[in-house]
């Protein structure tokens, strides 16, 4: 519609004299004002675009007697109104000329039966109460006649199915501090009034909840409001004593987040058309405040959460703290990347509130369970953040770091991702820690940087450099000093990927103290790295409850945590929208060193030749990706092209799709990539690859020795014949060895294997038994190996 009414514009601009239409065609358009189904927003500024597009078509429609015109024009006549009329004065109560009473409200109520409050009467009337409430002393006000005005409000919106003008209305009012007081104290009382003002109070709460799940803009409303209820009173959170189930409302927020449906995000955009022609009809005066202001409203609650001893509401946090640990510590491994009840928000809760939920009497337990979260969590972003949580406990309570130490001791005891873990905590709180701990810890890591594994090589690696730079500035001589560790630092501060741009999130750096602010933990960067993640709620959105806050007047308890430094977007980060889904885009090269590779979404369809996925162009018989994107030897690489298109595979994925033309590729690959799908995926974008190939149906598998690697053919997932004394001792369950019909397979890089962050997405690995003393296989070698067995087990089945 706004199209053909530009484009008629610039038409009668260029040429003023116009066909004119006839009566039928008018009325056409018109019917066209009263399509169905469009929710508020998009209707509005549809009836605006017809009535225009009368207008410009034919002037004096009007004149013409066109019947149905009559009723657009009157419904844009109305559009210049307010949105409601929460604006206008309620008449209640208020003929004497005192000030409204509650029951003089109940009186209209009984006069006028209850045509006082419907329709376009509920918001005055709404709003009326609360500024009654907002003047009242709590102490004044009678329980019962507060719950027989509530009631009536409340019923009322019921029958109109709490449609968006009633809905929006009620958490204010319902919630409002004073009702909050009221209905606690009653609760107290020794003579309590009798009447169920905390049932209602908790039913509509309950309800509330539920209807935000659908209609997001309850959302912010509804955590504004009950917000200001916890802080109304001590006992707010207590449900025994009159209070609600804020514990129920804070764990199924985090838990359940609400998804914002097409058709809001649709409203958002329609209103910001429709403010072009009425600028008093914006988002806000329809549905009031965006999302992200109930996650602001939500955090806020929970690093404010009154530390009273009397009435002990930080048992309430402690309550939802072991609520939301719970099922993180539960997990049985192996544990797949992405589990549908996991999100980051509980992680950073957890985080949020570990700073003062976990205290001398249960600071080992928090320890334990959060550890063993972590050594059984693959995916980088969750490693993350249970790292920091764990590396805070331990600088609030240093005397348990020993643990740390004594752990790194026992190689034989954890299993390889448990060993990276204590690595990185121990990195974490090095900073804030002793000279004898770093000296400890660094002969640890020295051990380590030796180990075959490559998880483990990797981690200790990474933190050598990284703790001798603390020893210096820390004048720590034993460290500084030591012909040993000078040379491991040197040697691995050479070592390309060292120097390689930190685009993985276990390369970012965190400072457990400095990061710690409520951006930090909300808007730090690693939300931003390797998958991008939308921000649930930036420091703008705390900023503004803050001032909120204070235009209303209102006192909140002291916050725990500090806002922190405004993010300042650089250059190149691309921050993803709020709410709207993470995009998928093409990677792009890091150029040079100091680019940041932000955003390693791709887009599986941009990688493959026009006219879809090479599997539907040209029906190769193995439903088998090859990715050998970390491989950077062209003779590999052309043995490999060799390789997949002799075993027919759909595609083979490399990392630079100039290597083809390379002459040792070609001597190696002899015309082979002729026949084949090659894409090209950059190194960075493989573990978003691979999560796409998951849900595009694909196992993806990696060939790899792993500690857990099945052995390549077999089924049982063990060792066959276990000697003693020989690679493994361990009595650990092995992936199995066999591979799936649809998959996609994973070659590592000649000298490092697969990277920790591909491992960190891969379902399982194989790997190829073999028995002399050489360490491993050439690459190409083990591709075929790997997709001789893909034939044999699934050779003879149909396509
Ligand atoms: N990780 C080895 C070197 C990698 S060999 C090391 O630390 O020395 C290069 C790649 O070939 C590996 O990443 C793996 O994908 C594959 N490969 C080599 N030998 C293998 C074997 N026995 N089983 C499975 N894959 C093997």
């Amino acid at each position: 519609m706004h199209g053909l009414i530009e484009g008629l514009k610039t038409r009668y601009e260029r040429s003023p004299t116009h066909h004119k239409l006839e009566i039928s065609e008018i009325t056409e358009i018109i019917s066209l004002s009263r399509l169905p189904g469009m929710p508020e927003v998009a209707s509005d500024l549809h009836s605006v675009h017809c009535q225009k597009l009368c207008d410009l078509l034919d002037p004096d429609s009007q004149s013409k007697g066109v019947p149905t015109s009559e009723a657009l024009r009157a419904k844009c006549q109305k559009l210049e109104d307010p949105v409601d009329h929460s604006a206008l004065q309620a008449t209640f109560g208020t003929s004497d000329g005192e000030l409204p009473t509650l029951q003089s409200f109940i009186n209209d109520l009984r006069d006028s039966k209850h045509s006082c409050i419907q329709g376009p009467a509920f918001a005055p009337a709404c709003k009326s109460v609360m500024e009654f409430l907002d003047r009242t002393e709590p102490a004044k006000i009678d329980a019962n006649e507060l719950h027989t005005v509530l009631s009536a409000l409340w019923e009322e919106a019921e029958i109109r199915d709490f449609i968006r003008p009633f809905a929006v209305h009620l958490p204010a009012l319902l919630f409002h501090p004073t009702c909050i007081i009221v209905c606690v104290e009653d609760a107290l009382d020794h003579f309590p009034s009798g009447c169920d003002i905390q049932g209602l109070l908790w039913t509509a709460m309950k309800r509330l909840m539920k209807l935000s799940k659908g209609r997001s803009y309850i959302l912010a409303v509804l955590a504004r409001s009950l917000r200001k209820a916890v802080f109304a009173h001590p006992y707010a959170i207590k449900s025994l004593r009159g209070g609600l189930p804020f514990d129920d409302y804070i764990l199924d927020f985090i838990n359940n987040p609400a998804s914002i449906g097409t058709e809001f995000l649709f409203e958002v955009v329609a209103a910001d058309k429709l403010q072009q022609y009425l600028p008093h009809r914006t988002y806000a005066s329809y549905y009031g405040m965006r999302e992200w202001h109930a996650y602001a409203a939500v955090i806020d609650i929970l690093h404010r959460i009154p530390n009273d001893p009397y009435v002990s509401s930080p048992e309430t946090a402690r309550n939802i703290l072991d609520e939301l640990e719970l099922p993180w510590e539960d997990q049985k491994p192996p544990v797949a990347v992405k589990c549908p009840w996991k999100n980051t928000f509980q992680l950073q809760a957890m985080l949020l509130m570990s700073h003062y939920c976990v205290d001398d009497i249960n600071v080992e337990i928090h320890l334990d369970y959060l550890t063993r979260a972590l050594v059984v969590e693959s995916w980088p972003r969750y490693r993350y953040l249970l790292e920091w949580a764990i590396a805070r406990i331990y600088r609030r309570f240093p005397e348990f770091t020993q643990r740390i130490l004594i752990e790194l001791g026992n190689l034989e005891e954890y299993s390889p991702i448990h060993i990276a873990s204590l690595m990185k905590i121990g990195l974490l709180v090095a900073p804030y820690e002793t000279q004898d701990f770093a000296v400890e810890f660094i002969t640890h890591l020295n051990s380590y940087s030796a180990s075959p594994k490559v998880q483990i090589r990797h981690e200790a690696n990474f933190a050598v450099p990284i703790v001798f730079d603390i020893a210096i500035e820390k004048g720590w001589k034993r460290i500084t000093g030591n012909p040993a560790f000078v040379g491991m630092n040197a040697f691995i501060r050479r070592l390309d990927k060292f120097n390689a741009s930190p685009w993985t999130i276990r390369t970012l750096k965190v400072d457990i103290e400095e990061d710690f602010t409520l951006t930090g933990i909300f808007q730090g960067r690693y939300l931003s790295i390797e998958t991008p993640e939308p921000e649930l709620v930036t420091h703008e959105d705390f900023e503004a409850l803050e001032r909120d806050d204070q235009s209303d007047g209102f006192n909140p308890p002291p916050a725990r945590i500090a806002l922190g430094n405004k993010i300042k977007p650089s250059f190149d980060v691309v921050t993803p929208a709020k709410t709207t889904p993470v995009p998928t885009t093409t990677t792009t090269e890091p150029t040079g060193q100091i680019t940041l590779q932000t955003k390693a979404g791709i887009d599986l369809d941009n990688l493959h030749p026009p006219g879809g996925p090479p599997s539907m162009q040209n029906a190769r018989p193995a439903s088998v990706m090859l990715v050998a994107s970390l491989i950077d030897n062209p003779t590999n690489l052309g043995g490999l092209s060799r390789i997949s298109e002799s075993f027919g595979l759909e595609a083979l994925y490399i990392d630079d799709l100039k290597k083809v033309a390379h002459k040792d590729f070609k001597a190696t690959s002899v015309r082979s990539e002729k026949h084949l799908a090659i894409n090209e995926l950059k190194e960075v974008g493989v573990p978003a690859f691979l999560l796409d190939a998951k849900s595009k149906g694909y196992e993806v598998v990696g060939i790899e020795q792993t500690d857990r690697s099945g052995i390549l053919g077999t089924e049982d997932g063990k060792n066959d014949v276990v000697d003693e004394g020989m690679i493994r001792k361990e009595a650990r369950s092995q992936d199995i060895g066999t591979l799936p019909k649809k998959c996609c397979l994973v070659l590592g890089s000649e000298k490092e294997g697969i990277s920790a962050e591909v491992l960190a997405v891969i379902d399982r690995n194989v790997e190829i038994k073999t028995v002399g003393v050489t360490r491993s296989l050439n690459v190409q070698t083990a591709g075929g190996i790997a997709l001789y067995e893909w034939w044999r087990e699934w050779g003879n089945s149909k396509a």
